[in-house]
């Protein structure tokens, strides 16, 4: 292509309100930033009646890794930051046992808004704010995603199978290689489950290490 045609593409991709065509790594928290603040009015869905605080997520804008949970509890939507309250320090600890520290990692969840009563989001809730973790998923571009809990693993892989189904194979979300393991709130129900949970940990690590090089 010419260098006149690339720029008469790169002008009419401009008109048609293309902004993003690559975009710096260090452009990216910037660019999140942004973004957290245009979206924490939003009222596309009823769960915006109960927020307090709109939980975007955080953490390193180059992750290698994204965890992806449900959606806020109480303690998030007091403090707008996601995995704070009990099921966040259990999460903490997960990650402590394969080598990572939250600060490496971005943690958001499917909704931003927290369900009254901790219910599960609903799936026309799920649907709603689901275009915003696409844009964070797009803008960070992980090279792994740990998703927590049957939640997170239906919405994105968008089936009804169980979580031991989903715990047995390794997915694929946006041509990004995707592992389930359970919640840390069920975890924190049922501690029998954190035999398996390990496991699932170990085999993410393998991968994630890999990644690393
Ligand atoms: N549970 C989640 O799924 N996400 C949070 O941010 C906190 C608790
Ligand atoms: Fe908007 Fe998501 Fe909050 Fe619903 S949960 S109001 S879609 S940000």
């Amino acid at each position: 292509m010419s260098t006149r045609a690339l720029i008469q593409y790169l002008e009419y991709l401009k008109s048609s309100g293309v902004s993003h065509l690559y975009t710096p790594q260090s452009d990216k928290a910037k660019l999140l930033g942004e973004l957290q603040a245009k979206y924490s009015g939003c009222d596309k869905c009823p769960l915006a009646a109960g927020r307090i605080k709109f939980v975007y997520g955080e953490g390193n804008p180059d992750a290698v890794a994204m965890i992806i949970g449900e959606g806020p509890g109480e303690q998030e939507n007091l403090s707008g930051r996601p995995f704070v309250g009990a099921a966040g320090q259990l999460l903490d600890k997960m990650l402590a046992a394969i080598k990572i520290n939250r600060q490496d990692v971005y943690i958001a969840n499917i909704v931003k808004c927290r369900p009254p009563g901790n219910r599960n989001p609903e799936a026309a809730e799920r649907l709603a704010c689901m275009p915003y973790l696409v844009e964070q998923i797009s803008i960070i571009q992980p090279k792994i995603i740990l998703m927590m809990g049957l939640v997170a693993a239906q919405t994105l892989l968008g089936n009804s199978e169980s979580l031991g189904w989903h715990r047995e194979k390794t997915h694929e979300f946006m041509g990004i290689p995707a592992y389930v393991t359970y919640h840390p709130a069920a975890l924190l129900r049922n501690p029998n489950w954190k035999k398996p949970a390990w496991e699932d940990l170990q085999k993410f690590q393998v991968d994630y290490e890999a990644l690393l090089g």
